[in-house]
């Protein structure tokens, strides 16, 4: 296989590089220390302690209780376990509240459910893709069994207001989620201040590797397993522990607490550099999103009347890696549900650009996209009929 590794990576809400201290503090499990976290020996006891410190660990970043953590296989896996237990928990309310805004973790269930009797209801989003407030709190009624909103979006960034969510699904009796896998690490989280009720995160969105997350489970809140089997993660959620990548998780999360301050401030500053940069320089660029409620890392841009296909395809040729929507979207040709669901216009929305940003970018890297982007645009254009009738 070719494989490069030379780019200038600005898709880090698609994945992250795992950190190198993660590798590190993971390298051990996969070596030498094998042990099942189950067995009686002491070769099992070890594995079962480096667990419980990842497990304080991620508690500590989320201001949860080390018992409030429940490490699962992803974020996909902790939404679906969230909404899932609290149906089956509550069989007189037939009702889950969501946005149109969601990942399809979240849709794609939402979309089996309505299949199999459950009423959805989906709040809408302004123009820039904020939540209707009004209407989310009118479709929360006793027939909630739980509502579900992300606390960032992860095509715009958007932050949404999860902990006053959270309050208005109580005074209802139903369950509070959110989705907070583009959240974690990358803004403050205390969840001994909130009254919500589950937290899905994943670890390859924070310098973790693939293939681990976790669920927030509030104190007190019933909790139906997703997964069944043995009695793993206290009979929450059976499979033998995948001790690597759980012990990873643990070391970004204490990575994230220690470096998050100082980083917000430099990542956010790159990101504001490049998006002032690109709207000087590309005509007919915009932001979508909501810049005052933002994620530190994330702007997405559309440039109207170009394919965002062909200028990720024009990026690739200079090694830099963005995105057009969400991972999940590109290679299809559909706009964002997410710019749609803001009333993006079509020739906006099939421009747009995600540029995310971690801890790993550096100047240099703002400078080469700003050097590169507007001559894309301009030949996307040039040659485009579209784009040279609009402009
Ligand atoms: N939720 C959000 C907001 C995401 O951005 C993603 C991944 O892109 C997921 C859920 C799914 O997480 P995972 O890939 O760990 O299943």
């Amino acid at each position: 296989m070719n494989l490069t590794k030379d780019v200038v990576y600005v898709d880090n809400n698609a994945t992250t590089r795992v950190a190198p201290e993660v590798i590190e503090a993971m390298m051990p499990f996969l070596a030498d220390y094998y042990g099942n976290a189950s067995s009686i020996h002491r070769f099992g006891g070890q594995v079962r302690h480096a667990i419980d410190e990842a497990r304080a660990r991620l508690a500590g970043l989320l201001g949860a209780a080390p018992g409030e953590i429940v490490f699962t296989s992803c974020g996909t896996e902790s939404d679906n376990a969230a909404i899932l237990s609290a149906l089956e928990n509550d069989v007189a309310r037939r009702k889950v509240v969501t946005t149109r805004v969601e990942h399809p973790a979240i849709l794609g269930l939402c979309t089996a459910l309505q299949k199999r009797g459950y009423h959805i209801e989906y709040c809408p989003v302004n123009g820039k893709g904020m939540i209707c407030l009004d209407r989310l709190c009118e479709m929360i009624d006793d027939q909630t069994a739980i509502v579900s909103v992300m606390w960032a979006n992860n095509e715009t960034g958007n932050i949404y207001p999860v902990i006053n969510l959270a309050d208005i699904a109580h005074e209802h009796g139903a369950l509070f989620h959110t989705d907070a896998v583009q959240a974690v690490g990358k803004v403050p989280i205390d969840l001994a201040r909130t009254k919500i009720d589950f937290l899905s995160l994943s670890g390859h969105k924070l310098h973790a590797p693939k293939g681990v997350g976790a669920l927030y489970i509030r104190r007190g809140t019933k909790f139906n397993p997703f997964q069944i089997g043995g009695h793993q993660e206290g009979g929450l959620r059976a499979g033998t522990e995948n001790v690597a990548g759980i012990v990873g998780l643990g070391r970004a999360a204490l990575l994230a607490a220690e470096n998050m301050e100082e980083e917000r401030t430099r990542v956010a500053a790159l990101r504001d550099r490049l998006e002032a940069g690109l709207l000087a320089t590309c005509p007919n660029a915009r932001v979508n999103g909501n810049p005052p409620s933002r994620l530190p890392n994330t702007t997405n841009i559309s440039f109207e009347f170009v394919e965002g296909e062909s200028i990720l395809l024009m990026l690739d040729q200079f090694g830099i890696a963005a995105s057009s929507g969400s991972a999940c979207t590109s290679g299809s040709l559909e706009p964002s549900h997410v710019l749609r669901a803001m009333g993006v216009p079509y020739t906006a929305a099939h421009g747009s650009i995600r540029f995310s940003l971690s801890r790993y970018n550096t100047d240099a890297e703002i400078d080469l996209i700003l050097e590169k982007m507007p001559p894309i645009i301009r030949r996307l254009r040039d040659i485009s009929p579209f784009g040279r009738d609009q402009l």
